[in-house]
């Protein structure tokens, strides 16, 4: 017997770069193979695959794999993407994105908030900017954020994206932290774009390595990491203090414990404030295990607050499950 057809449908998804995950996510679950013989249910999977992972409908339905947002990302720190790897991740990140903020009241979003504005705003109920304090940030102001659990490449390549849809938008982390501070600086990095207007109504951005790690750091990225320095510890470049010059792991974590509390910079954040400064991550990231009680997987705690923000009845029942495994929320 020949191959059926949505055997050979996988088959073209995956030549063009989509991860399997991704595929298997975007599957709706009402599809079985029995409904191979039926043009009408036919249609409809390939419609319900094109609107999830950003795919012209028209095209797919004679198998062949268009993306529909061409050149509508802009990638920082680009490794050994290839176009074809581009093309995926921008039209994955828009599709999700733009299925993201259909999930919540209309909003202000975070454009032209100065950093000091959010920081004091967010001091005024908490006592630090954190992970925790900026996700409900996010929120707040009608932005959804998520940790994505299915990426669009096999190969990870994405650290986080934010698409702008109007003038909201939402923020989608890639990057995997055992402690809350290296996402919080990750997503404070986000916000930054776009409060500052970086990203265009209509696209994406894609920060495919960590942004306080890689050196090709453009003028962007440097006024990302400004807004989320003063943002997270109230100035763009934090003074450390020479006391901090000699260290190891139990005393930094001991400092930054003391003098976090007394300026209100959380202390993880002020030790990879200080990794970041001096370049002195090994001692940094081990103070780590010191500053919090134990390791967790911290995408969890991201996805937890998403699930109970996400307004689930303004999407599709299809389109549920593909957030829903996205966000993989049988394991939160
Ligand atoms: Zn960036």
């Amino acid at each position: 017997m020949a191959e059926n057809s949505s055997t050979r449908l996988r088959k073209e998804l995956r030549r063009s770069g989509l991860s399997s995950a991704a595929i298997d996510a975007a599957w709706p679950a009402w599809w079985n193979d029995d409904l191979s013989e039926s043009p009408s249910a036919r249609a409809e999977l390939r419609f319900a695959l094109a609107r999830k992972l950003g795919l012209a409908p028209k095209p797919l339905l004679g198998e062949r794999v268009e993306f529909v947002w061409k050149d509508k990302a802009r990638f920082k720190h680009l490794g050994a993407e290839t176009e074809a790897d581009q093309l995926v991740l921008s039209s994955f990140a828009m599709s999700v994105g733009r299925l993201l903020t259909r999930t919540v009241p209309a909003g202000r979003g975070f454009r032209d908030i100065a950093a000091e504005e959010l920081r004091s705003s967010i001091l005024r109920s908490s006592q630090y900017v954190d992970l925790r304090t900026l996700a409900g940030a996010c929120w707040g102001l009608a932005v959804p954020v998520v940790h994505l659990r299915v990426f669009p490449l096999a190969v990870k390549a994405m650290h986080a994206m934010v698409i702008a849809d109007g003038n909201i938008g939402a923020i989608m982390l890639g990057r995997d932290a055992s402690y809350p501070a290296p996402l919080a600086f990750t997503l404070a990095h986000e916000i930054g774009h776009l409060a500052l207007g970086h990203v265009r109504p209509g696209n994406a951005l894609v920060d495919v390595e960590d942004p306080a790690l890689a050196n090709d750091r453009d003028e962007e990225e440097q006024e990302a990491d400004a807004y989320a320095l003063t943002l997270l510890t109230g100035s763009p470049k934090p003074e450390i203090t020479t006391e901090f010059e000699k260290y190891n792991a139990p005393t930094l974590a001991s400092a930054v414990v003391r003098a976090g509390a007394q300026h209100r910079i959380e202390p993880g954040t002020l030790a990879l404030c200080i990794g970041h400064l001096q370049r002195n991550w090994p001692v940094v990231m081990s103070a780590l295990g010191f500053i919090y009680p134990q390791p967790v997987a911290v995408w969890k705690a991201v996805n937890a607050l998403a699930r109970t923000q996400i307004d689930w009845s303004a999407l599709m029942e299809d389109d549920r499950d593909f957030v829903y495994a996205l966000l993989n929320l049988d394991d939160v």
